[in-house]
């Protein structure tokens, strides 16, 4: 996972504060040094560092005993804070513009991830807002990269126009904004040619798309994994155009971190949306809120509850939530339940968005089984109608019946009656307003 290294050394650097009540100079002064250790070792960049320091101790300073927090969780809030303004405080929207179409185009280095960025966001537009997109393949160099935007424009079905590799990426830039004007698309974007390296031919031919396009967003595409020299290409690219936007890739396989937090800082280009995998749906907006938390491994809860909130149906939610309170709550609901956290995603990943999680020694041998969930499945659907709704009726005779016919031993099935019936009167004292149990979870 991204920021592994970092999460481990920021939280041990905070560990020695735990439970007291004032930090000396001397404490403090140990815990500044473990933190700059750290974001050195993450690969981020010198100055972003020194000045991150700096701040953090102005404010650990002027901070005195405040809103009941102990020294230690001020130091916490505060480094969150100045991770969360580091890279940017607020997600930073797309540009759109008020007449059609909006004009988005890509540039950055052979390999940063382009052409797999391009479909991932035009995909994104289409399913969130509907878009029609056109997608101009202007990337004549890299062999292939035509061909590799055509299949993704045909899997995701959008179109994409293009005119081989014998043309020059102006013409095609020409010709396919005139197409989507015809076309009344509502959206292009400009597949362009990278380099290994920053040079002159590259930066020209950039230039010039910029003046024939006149886009509305220049996103430029680094990877993450390259680290300090994702911030230095940046830089790079920046100083030439008038990048409007950053799409960092390849998170998903960047244990330092660096990039994500220097590249705001030294450039001034806000990081828009991060590449967390391979396929079209790997493209999230870049919350610079959350990826604080994330690093600080207190999880990610606001991303939590969105994916709750969007598998989750809620009419179905509302009738259970009901059903609990009548106790009336039975295995074909406990089932829609299983179906509902299963939809959400592997267990294992949802549980590390939980604060206190991602770093959790204990996370780290949990091997969640999917496999019980389709077992208590298979035990339910070996139930009549009548045991699934009156879970009482289930004896020891009844019990060895669902084993045979579910194919589980009978330990299992004991089991999974047990957790029902312990579920079933947690839900019924929650629903009478008892949260006493919960409040202790949450350290209330
Ligand atoms: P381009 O030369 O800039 O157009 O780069 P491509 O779009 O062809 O991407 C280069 C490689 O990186 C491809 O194999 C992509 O599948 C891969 N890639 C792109 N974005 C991501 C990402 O966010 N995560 C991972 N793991 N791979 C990515």
């Amino acid at each position: 996972m991204a920021f592994e290294n970092l999460t481990e050394r920021l939280s041990k650097a905070m560990k020695n504060l735990t439970g007291r009540g004032r930090i000396s100079d001397e404490d403090l002064q140990e815990t500044l040094r473990e933190i700059r250790l750290a974001l050195l070792e993450a690969d981020v960049n010198y100055a972003t560092v020194k000045k991150f320091v700096a701040n953090v101790r102005e404010k650990a300073k002027g901070a005195d005993i405040m809103n009941g927090l102990n020294a230690a969780q001020q130091i916490v809030k505060i480094v969150n804070d100045e991770l969360t303004e580091t890279m940017g405080e607020e997600a930073v929207p797309l540009n759109k513009s008020d007449k059609i179409p909006t004009v988005i185009m890509m540039a950055g280095l052979q390999g940063a991830g382009k052409t797999t960025t391009v479909a991932k966001l035009a995909y994104k537009l289409k399913q969130e807002a509907n878009a029609r997109p056109l997608l101009i393949a202007a990337d004549v160099y890299r062999p292939a990269a035509i061909e590799q935007l055509e299949i993704l424009g045909r899997d995701l079905d959008m179109p994409v126009f293009s005119m081989g590799t014998d043309v020059d990426p102006r013409e095609i830039v020409k010709k396919g904004l005139a197409q989507a004007k015809e076309n009344k698309n509502d959206y292009v974007f400009i597949d362009t040619a990278g380099r290994l390296q920053i040079d002159a031919d590259m930066m020209q031919e950039l230039k010039d798309i910029e003046k024939i396009a006149q886009p509305d967003e220049i996103l430029l595409t680094v990877d993450a994994m390259t680290g300090q020299n994702a911030t230095a290409t940046a830089e790079g690219f920046a100083d030439a155009l008038d990048i409007t936007g950053v799409v960092l890739t390849k998170l998903d396989g960047d244990t330092r971190g660096g990039a994500a937090l220097s590249i705001r800082d030294v450039t001034g280009k806000p990081i828009k949306f991060v590449g967390q995998g391979e396929k079209p749906t790997d493209l999230d907006v870049f919350y610079p809120d959350r990826m604080a938390s994330r690093i600080l491994g207190m999880g990610d809860m606001l991303t939590l509850i969105e994916k709750a909130q969007k598998e989750v149906d809620e009419e179905q939610q509302a009738k259970q939530l009901q059903k609990m309170r009548e106790n009336t709550f039975d295995f074909n609901d406990f089932v829609d339940q299983l179906k509902q956290v299963q939809k959400m995603g592997p267990l294992e990943d949802l549980m590390k968005m939980i604060p206190g999680m991602a770093n959790n020694p204990a996370l780290a041998n949990v091997n969640i089984d999917e496999k019980q969930f389709k077992h208590m499945e298979a035990i339910v659907s070996s139930m009549t109608p009548a045991e699934r709704e009156d879970p009482e009726l289930i004896n020891p005779s009844r019990r060895r019946r669902l084993a045979a016919g579910a194919g589980r031993p009978i330990v299992e099935v004991n089991r999974m009656i047990k957790q029902f019936d312990q579920m079933r009167k947690m839900m019924n004292q929650a629903t009478k307003g008892n949260f006493g149990g919960m409040e202790q979870m949450m350290g209330g």
